[in-house]
């Protein structure tokens, strides 16, 4: 079946709708098995650049935040309360952030820590720092555009002196961050000497990465998946539909084997009906590589060993770049590969050279790859390997229904800037005519009290216009705003998954809406120039 049917639609255009229902109810029509129907906006896979799924021959996958949608209403608090305890007992904090509370709303993807200074940024795609907060409270204009607008060499917001917060799993350092620069503002003394903001990021880093670690979130996820996991019942006819049409499907995950098997065994619903675990999941794929260490595991110089995973026992065996190695002693060969009772192997560690061999990869263009981190999943697999990419964003169902259901008030905030730009315009008209033409007295009075009322008039409108941004960026997120927009540009965020990743969109089974066949084309390019044609009025002679 091949992926154009219906109307066009895969740049997440929505096709206008007949009637006033479906004006509440955004759908664009797909190209879904049961094709003609139509797509809820926020289910759409938009594309950043064209992808044939007819070259595509592996489609690959990442674990955690991809197939795995944590909650962070469950699983970051865990995170964030792992941490404190961390901080607490084994670095010495003040017992009061044991009393401490996660709001899981406030922080979203896309910021920068200012490790030093204690702030948050949210930046546009040219790195201009749009908004800051120090803590939880908002810098000013002047203190904003002091700080970060007034350097002769440009910054690059990257480390050791800022941390990006890129993936869903940050999100509670940096709301312990906020908590913690408050905190020492607040009650200095509190901390020993030496203990600066960027010491307590570092501090932060520390618990956070020991969290994932030391089995404080794993074990807890292990005894109750649901509580920590959003099913999608959807992950198997996906992969399965996958599968049918020819594809080779992998699994590429830093979790190691146990972990992953604890959590697949959930997605894929092939708990035993006591609840323990089997390998049935593993049928669903061609391959399985944990402990993968993204991102280093997509640079072809990467030697890493490449071990095969016993499933039963979990135990590692040597492997000769993934083909079996003769065991001296007692260990029996068929464990390998062609161990016919497993579907697919399962390894440990490697590098992309092994991935591509094991499965007969001959161009690297022919792997889509779907993942949630830039930098861990996307930005390397597709810059420096070719790969192409499909990055998954969560936050991107509810973003696309907001800028739905907040087109009128897009729309006329676009009307108050235009309306903005031509008073300014006349009044610069009006000025040079009072200041070079030399207007006789009557002429320059009335110039004068024209200028005086469009003067009025700028500033009324310049008040709307400010007051109307500001209920929209509250409407998206209260301090942050549109998570792909700061103002009238692209986020930084939007900016990356925009070079970075051919596809995105809000949940990895999303997949199963289209066909396995699709050819995924993006609208048409726009250059300021062209916008300007579109919107041009010609001046009547
Ligand atoms: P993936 O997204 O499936 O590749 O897996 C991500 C893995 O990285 C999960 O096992 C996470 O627990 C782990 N992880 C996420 N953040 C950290 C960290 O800060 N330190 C160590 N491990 C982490
Ligand atoms: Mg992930």
């Amino acid at each position: 079946m091949d992926g154009n049917h219906g109307i066009g639609v895969n740049d997440g255009r929505s096709a206008e709708l007949p009637d006033s229902e479906s004006r509440k109810q955004p759908c664009v029509w797909s190209s879904s098995p049961g094709h003609g129907c139509k797509t809820d906006i926020g289910k759409q896979i938009f594309c950043n650049r064209s992808l044939n799924m007819k070259n595509i021959v592996a489609v690959g996958f990442d674990m955690d935040y991809t197939l795995a949608q944590y909650m962070s209403e469950t699983f970051e608090t865990l995170a964030y309360q792992g941490t404190i305890k961390k901080l607490v007992y084994d670095l010495g904090y003040p017992r009061e952030l044991l009393n401490w509370t996660f709001d899981w709303n406030y922080m979203v993807r896309g910021l920068v820590l200012d490790k030093k200074r204690g702030n948050i940024l949210k930046m546009d795609r040219h790195k201009y720092v749009k908004v800051a907060y120090h803590g939880f409270n908002e810098l000013s204009k002047e203190v904003k555009v002091g700080t970060y607008g007034n350097t002769l060499v440009r910054d690059s917001f990257d480390e050791p002196d800022y941390a990006l917060i890129d993936t869903l799993f940050s999100l509670a350092e940096a709301y312990l961050f906020a908590q913690l620069v408050d905190f020492t503002d607040g009650n200095p003394g509190k901390f020993q000497e030496g203990v600066d903001y960027a010491r307590m990021y570092k501090d932060v880093r520390a618990a956070v990465d020991l969290c994932h670690r030391d089995g404080t979130l794993k074990q807890m996820v292990a005894k109750d998946p649901k509580r920590y996991i959003n099913e999608d019942t959807a992950i198997v006819p996906m992969l399965e539909m996958l599968r049918e049409s020819g594809r080779a499907t992998f699994l590429v995950t830093n979790s190691l084997w146990d972990y992953t098997n604890i959590v697949m065994n959930f997605l894929c619903r092939s708990n035993m009906a006591d609840g323990s675990n089997n390998f049935d999941w593993l049928q669903y794929f061609d391959v399985v590589i944990t402990g993968s260490a993204k991102p280093g595991f997509f640079l072809e110089e990467n030697r890493a060993n490449l071990f095969q995973v016993v499933p039963e026992t979990g135990m590692l065996l040597n492997t000769d770049n993934g083909s079996p190695v003769p065991q001296v002693g007692t260990i029996p060969a068929r464990l390998f590969m062609d161990d016919e009772k497993h579907a697919c192997p399962v390894f440990q560690g490697g590098s992309v050279g092994h991935l591509h061999k094991l499965l007969s990869i001959e161009s690297s263009s022919q792997v889509l790859y779907v993942g949630d981190h830039i930098y861990g999943d996307i930005l390397r697999s597709k810059k420096v390997l070719g790969w192409r990419t499909m990055l998954v964003i969560p936050e991107l169902e509810k973003e696309v229904k907001l800028l739905w259901e907040s087109r009128d008030a897009r729309k006329e905030l676009q009307i108050l800037r235009s309306e903005r730009d031509c008073i300014e315009d006349e009044i610069h008209h009006l000025r040079w005519s009072l200041k070079f033409k030399n207007p006789d007295p009557d002429a320059k009075q009335n110039l004068s009290s024209e200028l005086d009322k469009l003067e009025l008039e700028r500033e009324r409108v310049r008040l709307s216009h400010q007051e109307a941004q500001r209920k929209l960026h509250q409407r998206f997120h209260e301090p942050w705003g549109q998570l792909m927009k700061t103002g009238y540009q692209n986020s930084r965020f939007a900016h990356q998954v925009e070079r970075f990743a051919c596809l995105y969109t809000s949940k990895v089974s999303n997949l199963a809406l289209f066909s396995p066949n699709k050819y995924y084309r993006p609208s048409e390019d726009f250059m300021q120039h062209e916008f300007g044609i579109l919107a041009y009025e010609p001046a009547e002679v």
